[in-house]
């Protein structure tokens, strides 16, 4: 049995090299003797090595050619992950490996001969990254790389290549152990735009890599029968895998979903002039094509027809915010000249609680800010607050809500 069966190979070459495999894999390794054994091992083990410095000759041709290109491919990882059924991901590092690889011509012969192998070059791939500028030092001593690995165990070459990164940096800040530090940063730019550093420890992070990775196959999957075009790219790819992963722990057991993931709040005006632009409808005035100048927008921030915005407050272009536009759950919101909303959610002015919608309301006017002027707390740190106290017969009712920080909340509760 082989993986290869289903395609026959048409070079001679290829052909001999598939029937070496099917006749190794077809040894009954249970039968052999001890050294026997330790001969296919040893064996398999360099074959294995040198099949990766001849993958890396031919993936440098590969790119020369422009395979994937010809083949409607964004990249040639996807490509290869698609004719083996396999994960870009690992197959893009591969490829990293195989383009390092070809500016040392002499390590590179050294690995498809059995001289040094991937492990060997791991090591060195690590300390030039560490330290960029060894890389012209390295290609002139790639002899020596190769000789300490012919007459040295692997520890001691680990060694030896030590002490001569050492003499390439005498102030010794090549040998700076950097500690990783485990975590997730998430810093949400003014445009709106956030950026999410994460640095998981191997466990997390491959459990992490494994879901992400199923995910992003289904994906790819999916979009088997799509033009090139209309594929993801790698990073959108990932991108989506990640948000479904997400949403999926927001689902509840019927399979629906608590709250919206992502609240918009965008004035009527905005509203339809997005939509005319993405249609490309005909401007009223000119009866010419709608002006799409992107500077031209009809947003304001000050202006209460001209909000686009998260329900924190963050002004978002409205670009952005045309595929919510198209696809959630809408609410109408009036809002009169005072700053007030014109309706009533249904509710009893009477209960102890806002709805839920009366909080999006008083979300919406307040734009995500606590109440107190001037105060900058974050948004998660919001609470509803009533005017006047609920135990002092405030109402429930949108004229008497305010969301406060929990901190102003609490000064507010303890001088009461
Ligand atoms: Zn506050």
């Amino acid at each position: 049995m082989s993986i290869f069966e289903h395609e026959a190979p048409t070079h001679p070459a290829l052909a001999e090299l598939r029937g070496g495999f099917d006749a190794v894999g077809e040894v009954p390794f249970s039968t052999l003797e001890v050294d026997e054994l330790n001969e296919f091992l040893i064996e398999a083990y360099r074959a294995q090595q040198q099949i990766k410095g001849v993958l890396a000759k031919i993936v440098h041709e590969s790119m020369n050619q422009q395979l994937a290109k010809r083949h409607g491919e964004h990249s040639l990882s996807v490509h290869i992950a698609g004719q083996v059924h396999g994960n870009s991901k690992s197959v893009a590092s591969e490829l990293a490996f195989a383009r390092w690889l070809h500016r040392f011509p002499e390590l590179h012969a050294a690995l498809i001969s059995g001289d040094v192998t991937v492990g060997h070059l791991n090591e060195l791939r690590q300390l030039e990254n560490k330290h960029p500028k060894a890389s012209p030092h390295m290609e002139r001593a790639q002899d020596f790389f190769v000789d300490a690995a012919i007459t040295l165990q692997f520890p001691q070459w680990v060694d030896s290549v030590g002490y001569w990164f050492k003499a390439l940096d005498p102030d010794g800040k090549l040998n700076d152990p950097t500690d990783p530090k485990y975590g997730t940063t998430i810093t949400k730019l003014a445009s709106g735009d956030v950026i999410v550093t994460m640095c998981m420890d191997p466990v997390t992070g491959e459990a992490y890599l494994t879901a992400v990775d199923a995910e992003e196959q289904k994906i790819f999957n999916a979009e088997a029968d799509l033009e090139p075009i209309d594929k993801l790219t790698p990073k959108q790819r990932t991108q989506t895998a990640i948000m479904r992963l997400i949403t999926r722990g927001f689902q509840k057991a019927d399979g629906s979903f608590p709250e919206p993931m992502v609240q918009l709040v965008m004035s009527e005006k905005v509203a339809e002039d997005l939509l005319a632009r993405a249609m490309g409808c005909i401007d009223p005035d000119t009866n010419g094509p709608m002006d799409f100048d992107p500077f031209d927008l009809p947003i304001d921030y000050d202006d209460v027809d001209g909000r686009c915005e998260t329900l924190q407050g963050t002004p978002v272009h409205p670009m952005h915010a045309l595929v919510p536009l198209l696809i959630s759950k809408m609410r109408r919101l009036v809002i009169d000249e005072y700053g007030q909303a014109t309706e009533e959610p249904k509710n009893a002015p009477t209960f102890r609680f806002f709805t839920k919608e009366q909080r999006q309301v008083l979300l919406a006017l307040a734009r995500g800010k606590c109440g107190i002027a001037g105060c900058n707390n974050p948004y998660a740190w919001l609470q509803m607050d009533h005017i006047q106290p609920h135990s002092k017969t405030g109402q429930t009712l949108l004229p008497n809500g305010q969301p406060l920080c929990q901190p102003h909340n609490k000064a507010k509760g303890d001088r009461e």
